[in-house]
C-alpha cells in the first residue's frame, strides 16, 4: 500500500489510477484533484517525503 502524499489516504498500487513520477520515485493518489495538487505544487510535497505525513498535518 502507498500514501497518497496531499491528502494521506491509503492508496492500493495495483489498483490506483492516478500516479505521477518524480525524481525516480512513484507516488499514488486516490483521484485526479490531488495527482493535480501534487503536479502543481510538486516541490511542496516532495521536499517533505520523509516524513510526510506529519509535515502534511502542520500545514493543515
Ligand atoms: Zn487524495
Amino acid at each position: 500500500m502507498a500514501t497518497d502524499p496531499v491528502c494521506l489516504m491509503i492508496v492500493d498500487e495495483e489498483d490506483a489510477k492516478y500516479t505521477s513520477v518524480h525524481k525516480d520515485v512513484k507516488y499514488y493518489f486516490c483521484c485526479n484533484w490531488c495527482k493535480k495538487q501534487f503536479d502543481e505544487n510538486t516541490r511542496k510535497f516532495t521536499r517533505i517525503s520523509n516524513d510526510v505525513c506529519i509535515n502534511l498535518k502542520e500545514v493543515r
